[in-house]
């Protein structure tokens, strides 16, 4: 197996997340002799986690000027560590701030880069693997051209777990002076985490489907009783809540019902296909064209009035034919309750 660098963007306090450690698991399968490359504000803190990796040396780039995800520098940092690692396969774990900077990087280095990769293996050669056309068809791709850049996705390896350890860190100096620092990041805008509702780590995917805003037996609308129960339920449960189409775009239409959903949410041919290990639809038919995108949700159950919906066609698990409001009162109802035993 060829050279491989390992390359990522360190928290702000140094350490990797998740999604980093996910991609160094699948960089180390490949076998090859690796070096780790870090860059941020500081590095010595991932270093030292990964100091038994099997690692034969660590670069970084470092320094307050690395903190800021901005392209300028972010491209600097990584082109340097590329050029002082000189591996043939570059693997990143793929992010805003990586997928922003590491196109430009390979056209720096004279080489090819690949996205959305969500496997990698050897078969005497690389093969990386990623999906087109929403997840319809799996391309395996090689390349002859080096370096290769690969940026990996999330949640499709194991998390590497190795202990913790004390490593050497090469420094490696980026001339600043040639860099344009033009950008300044002033802040984070971003909704408080109870808002945020697109958890990609979340266990369970909790879809609302339009049935939420459509009349009930009594002939009304129950659109803040439906707002509630949804909200209050991804709360206790931090479940990823994930929308049919014709629920996310009642919402886009500025209707009171339900604003915190947005096209975001959207599961399907034509939203996101998320991978979480449960899934569960409330008040959504489970069409064809919604389904498709519960592709990679291991166990899919739902609820629904209509005992010949969509997921009673061998799509869902399980189907319990109920009513949604009152599934999720009660199932809200012992989640409190279990919340406050467990506080007791
Ligand atoms: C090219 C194309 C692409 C598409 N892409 C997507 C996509 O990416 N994602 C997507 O979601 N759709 C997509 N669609 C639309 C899709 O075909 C469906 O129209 C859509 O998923 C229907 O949404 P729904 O199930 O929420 O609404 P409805 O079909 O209106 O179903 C509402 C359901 O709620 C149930 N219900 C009502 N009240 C209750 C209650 N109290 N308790 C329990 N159940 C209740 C009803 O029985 C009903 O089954 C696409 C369509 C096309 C043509």
């Amino acid at each position: 197996m060829e050279s491989i660098l390992f390359l990522a963007f360190a928290e702000s306090d140094g350490t990797l997340n998740k999604a980093a450690l996910e991609v160094l698991g699948a960089a180390r399968d490949l076998g090859g002799t690796l070096t780790v490359g870090l860059a941020g504000a500081q590095a010595q803190p991932a270093a030292d986690a990964l100091a038994n990796c099997g690692a034969v040396k660590f670069v970084a780039v470092t320094g307050a000027d690395f903190a800021q995800p901005r392209y300028a520098t972010d491209a600097a940092a990584a082109e340097a560590i590329c050029r002082a690692a000189g591996a043939a396969i570059v693997v990143v774990p793929s992010s805003s701030r990586s997928s922003r900077v590491m196109p430009g990087v390979a056209h720096r280095l004279g080489g090819q880069i690949d996205t959305h990769i969500t496997s990698l293996a050897v078969d005497g050669q690389l093969n990386a693997t990623r999906w087109y056309y929403r997840q319809r068809m799996e391309a395996v791709v090689e390349r002859a051209k080096r370096p290769w850049i690969l940026l990996l996705e999330s949640g499709c390896h194991a998390a590497y777990q190795g202990a913790a350890g004390s490593a050497k860190l090469e420094a490696v100096t980026v001339p600043l002076a040639a860099v344009h620092q033009r950008t300044q990041v002033t802040g984070i805008r971003a909704p408080q985490s109870d808002q945020q509702t697109i958890r990609p780590d979340a266990k369970l995917l909790f879809v609302a489907g339009a049935g939420w805003t459509k009349k009930q037996a009594d002939g009304q609308i129950h659109g803040p009783e439906a707002e509630q129960l949804i909200l209050g339920f991804l709360k206790k449960s931090a479940a990823s809540l994930g929308g049919s189409k014709s629920l996310v775009d009642q919402s886009g239409e500025g209707q009171p019902i339900l604003g915190f959903m947005t096209h975001l949410n959207q599961i399907g041919q034509t939203g996101a296909t998320p991978r979480h290990p449960k899934g569960l639809a409330t008040c959504c038919h489970g069409e064809e064209p919604h389904v498709v995108g519960w592709r990679f949700v291991n166990e899919r159950r739902a609820v629904n009035l209509d005992p010949n919906c969509g997921w009673a066609r061998g799509k869902a698990d399980v189907l319990y034919v109920a009513d949604a409001f009152e599934v999720m009162k009660k199932v809200n109802a012992l989640l409190a309750e279990k919340a406050g035993s467990a506080g007791a």
